[in-house]
């Protein structure tokens, strides 16, 4: 079986009706649902958080005025054809512009499907690593896109070959869908793709949801630990999927028994046509200060916004602690504020 690519197969799957209307939103942002995402829905509720990231929906073609095409500034530090240069030690290598699913609320939709940027040449990949080679502040390198993972491994072992013989690169780090959505992709050739010689590989496992980390995926997720890959999380905080504490809880628990460090947990950036997934910044501050208490230390990720722009991340928890002249006020997790250093008792 293949992935769900049209709106006839997703009607045929029983995943949308009839008359959804859906027809304008495909012509404007790539569908793809795999089998094992598909196994994952449950058709029969109408707020499946499953559904709700990959099942297209009406509101899409709803574009709002603070909205962008490319909502975190890609374009501003793009030096050649596929690298991204944000911050001095490191950039992305966008070698790949297609996905094994497509998010409804992706933050690169305008940039990533069959309609998208497509995949570098080898010529653009040469001056991509030409260009890493030259910057000898570059310590890490970061292969999203598109999912880095819907290339074959032999060509993974290109670019990783590529990469080795770069000095000055000490981390490659993957940012991937695949696990958790074509899991099976994760064999003993793919992890050895990732790993090349004298460099350290980590790969980001993105999930939103809990159900999403299946026992499939579980034995990628073992193959990857074994072939000496580091697992870390990321995942985007979303209305109707993950925003309450309990879901939330759950993932991060459920990524630290896979042996999957929490990492960045990312604010919706304004990609367009995403407005229905937008959870304001006040209630992502509630949630993750929920999760201080109630859940070990382990399981709390980073929640970050990327400033529209290009001008990269900031971590937007609750400020736990305010004050100055040495009289602070802590906040804590039910919160209580407490007057540090403490007066009076
Ligand atoms: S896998 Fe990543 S890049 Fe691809 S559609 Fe989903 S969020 Fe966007």
């Amino acid at each position: 079986m293949s992935a769900l690519k049209t709106v006839r197969g997703l009607v045929e799957a029983g995943l949308v009706k009839e008359e959804s209307g859906l027809d304008a939103v495909a012509e404007k942002y790539a569908i793809s649902i795999t089998p094992a995402v598909l196994a994952l829905i449950d058709p029969n509720d109408p707020n499946d958080p499953i559904a709700r990231q990959y099942v297209p929906a009406p509101e899409e073609l709803v574009t709002t005025a603070e909205e962008r095409a490319d909502p975190i500034g890609d374009l501003t530090h793009s030096p050649v054809e596929g690298i991204v240069h944000r911050y001095p030690d490191r950039v992305l290598l966008k070698a790949v512009h297609v996905c094994p699913v497509y998010c409804r609320f992706c933050f690169r939709r305008e940039m990533v499907g069959p309609q998208g940027l497509g995949t570098l040449t080898a010529g653009e990949l040469d001056a991509a690593i030409a260009y890493i080679a030259a910057h000898e502040e570059i310590w890490e390198v970061i292969l999203t896109g598109g999912d880095p993972l819907v290339l074959s491994p032999r060509r993974l072992h290109v670019i990783m070959e590529k990469l080795a013989g770069i000095a000055h690169v000490k981390v490659v780090r993957f940012h991937t869908r695949v696990p958790v959505v074509e899991p099976k992709r994760i064999d003993a050739e793919m992890v050895e793709a990732l790993t090349a010689s004298g460099k350290t590989t980590y790969l980001a496992v993105h999930a939103n949801h809990p159900r999403e980390l299946t026992a499939l995926a579980r034995t990628g997720f073992d193959l990857l630990i074994a072939g000496g890959v580091v697992l870390i999380s990321q995942s985007v905080l979303l209305a109707g999927v993950n925003d309450d504490a309990e879901t939330l809880a759950a993932l991060m628990r459920g990524f630290v028994e896979n042996r999957i460090r929490p990492y960045y947990l990312h604010h919706p950036d304004l990609a367009p046509g995403t407005g229905h997934f937008r959870v304001s910044i006040e209630d992502g501050q509630r949630l993750v200060t929920a999760l201080r208490g109630r859940i070990s230390g382990l399981c709390q990720p980073t929640y970050v916004l990327d400033i529209p722009g290009g001008h990269g991340k900031a971590d937007i928890g609750a400020a736990a602690l305010v004050g100055s002249d040495g009289c602070f006020t802590v906040r804590d997790w039910q919160g209580g504020e407490h007057a540090y250093p403490p007066v009076g008792d």
